[in-house]
């Protein structure tokens, strides 16, 4: 197919369009207009033509008597106008006929275009005599009026042959053959019209349903290169996933060596730490050595809880931490970290208070050295961040949604809300007076956390700094016993 370069333009082959639409509908109303005056004219013009010759034959007639009085000596002024006027009417008439719609049908009646032609000759003829006529001599009158009086028979002649059948049905033919004519040369021009609009609306589709194509062609390619490129990001995703996973395990697995190998002179370091300490075999001398020993055994049982909770995180973290569950009272870990913590309490001058809830006592299903151990961190940072005069209060129950939740609340320094988002992170310490006065590692709350979250339960905290804290354990409902 030939490309027309104008019909790329979108914008341009629409107004194309149009004006072509707009063409073919004036081309239609004109066509349409002209062939119903058409039409008509040829209908009326049949019905008229036997009236036209009847009439022309009348004039003539009129005219030739005109001539034939003048000739015979009638000369007045009267007779020459009347003769002058019959001539004039006459070759109106004849004109009518040759040029006229009435005479058209009447042309193709056989010998009729002769006469019309020698009438019109002999009218012509006698032009110059109409002029002079007051000086015309009888011959030249008689001449012309026997001229006039050939013609006549001639026109009755067409006139009666028009009338017979053959004739009169010619000339219906032929009217009706016009106004076949007509109506054929406006379908024909519609249908033109049509089938040019059709083909460039048809070309204009072809062009666009090739442009969308090869536009969507291009998308597919580009589609499949991106299909391509995913694959190969998931395969390098993958892979890098299956490597992290591989350096976790070996991470977990050398903690677990480490911790263990740390842990047994860590407890020689506490035993023998704890038997000079109580003087066993025998005051320690210098007594200095007695404050060296101390720091020795604190030092050590820090060592301990960061190994520990080194190892129970990264267990966990390496999905290898399987939880020991058994039924067990909600109070019990908070119980257990206030008996282990009381001491240290009163040493930090902060009371200790635990806030026994009334009603049926909760049990719950849960690990028990999870629970414990997440109770005793919360309350050792709230021993430790809450200053002298202080409170802390463990309290445990159901929330307002039916689930079991043990909260720990201090009047301590509180917690910025920056602060509390990163708090679970691990490693994480607010870097403020207090922190640096006590040992931390920023293990506490990322193991809670993840021992909260082993149980489907949660870790949320509340602080006004200045103010204090409260950390919330909650469990699933279906915890509850
Ligand atoms: P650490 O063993 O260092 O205390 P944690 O993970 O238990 O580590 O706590 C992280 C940090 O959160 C602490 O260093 C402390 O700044 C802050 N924090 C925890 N509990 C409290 C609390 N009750 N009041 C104020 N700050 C707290």
């Amino acid at each position: 197919m030939t490309r027309l370069p104008f019909l790329a333009n979108r914008r341009l082959r629409i107004t194309l369009l149009a004006l072509m639409v707009l063409l073919t509908l004036v081309a239609a109303a004109v066509t349409h207009l002209a062939n119903v005056e058409r039409q008509s004219a040829a209908r009326l013009d049949f019905s008229r033509s036997p009236w036209a010759i009847a009439a022309t034959e009348v004039e003539t007639l009129r005219y030739g008597q005109a001539l034939e009085l003048l000739a015979y000596g009638r000369r007045s002024p009267e007779v020459i106008e009347e003769a002058r006027r019959r001539f004039d009417t006459t070759w109106s008439r004849v004109d009518i006929l040759k040029t006229g719609p009435e005479g058209r049908p009447l042309l193709r009646l056989p010998g009729y275009p002769e006469t019309l032609a020698a009438f019109d000759k002999t009218l012509q003829e006698q032009e110059g005599l109409i002029d002079r006529l007051e000086a015309a001599t009888p011959e030249e009158l008689h001449a012309a009026h026997k001229a006039i009086d050939a013609i006549i028979p001639r026109l009755r002649d067409a006139f009666l042959m028009m009338l017979t059948d053959a004739n009169y049905n010619g000339l219906r033919t032929s009217a009706a053959h016009d106004l076949l004519e007509g109506r054929l040369s406006f379908l024909l021009t519609a249908l033109g019209s049509l089938v040019v609009l059709l083909f460039l609306l048809l070309m204009s589709e072809i062009r666009e349903a090739r442009r969308l194509l090869r536009q969507s062609d291009a998308m597919v390619a580009v589609l499949r290169d991106r299909e391509a490129e995913l694959a190969r990001l998931h395969a390098e995703a993958t892979d890098a996933q299956q490597r992290a996973e591989d350096a976790n395990r070996a991470k977990t697995v050398f903690l677990a060596h480490v911790s263990h190998e740390l842990r047994t002179p860590l407890h020689s370091i506490l035993g023998f730490s704890e038997t000079i300490n109580r003087e066993s075999f025998g005051p320690i001398q210098p007594p200095r050595y007695a404050e060296y020993v101390q720091y020795i055994h604190q030092s050590a049982e820090h060592l301990s809880t960061l190994v520990e909770d080194l190892l129970s995180l990264s267990r966990i973290e390496a999905k290898e931490y399987t939880l020991n569950e058994a039924r067990q009272d909600l109070g019990a870990p908070c119980r257990f970290a206030a008996d282990l913590l009381r001491a240290k309490a009163e040493e930090a001058q902060v009371t200790l208070v635990l806030k026994e809830p009334e009603g049926p006592r909760r049990v719950i299903y849960a690990e028990q050295r999870a629970m414990r151990q997440s109770v005793l961190n919360l309350l050792n940072n709230a021993i430790k961040f809450t200053p002298k005069g202080g409170t802390v209060t463990l309290a445990w129950g159901l929330n307002d949604a039916g689930a079991p939740q043990i909260s720990v609340t201090d009047t301590g320094i509180g917690i910025s809300s920056d602060d509390q988002r990163v708090i679970f992170d691990p490693f994480f310490q607010v870097d403020n007076g207090l922190t640096r006065q006590h040992i931390g590692a920023g293990l506490g709350l990322p193991l809670v956390k993840s021992l909260m979250e082993l149980h489907g339960g949660s870790v949320t905290v509340q602080s006004v700094p200045g103010q204090g804290s409260c950390f919330t354990l909650t469990l699933p409902k279906d915890r509850l016993i």
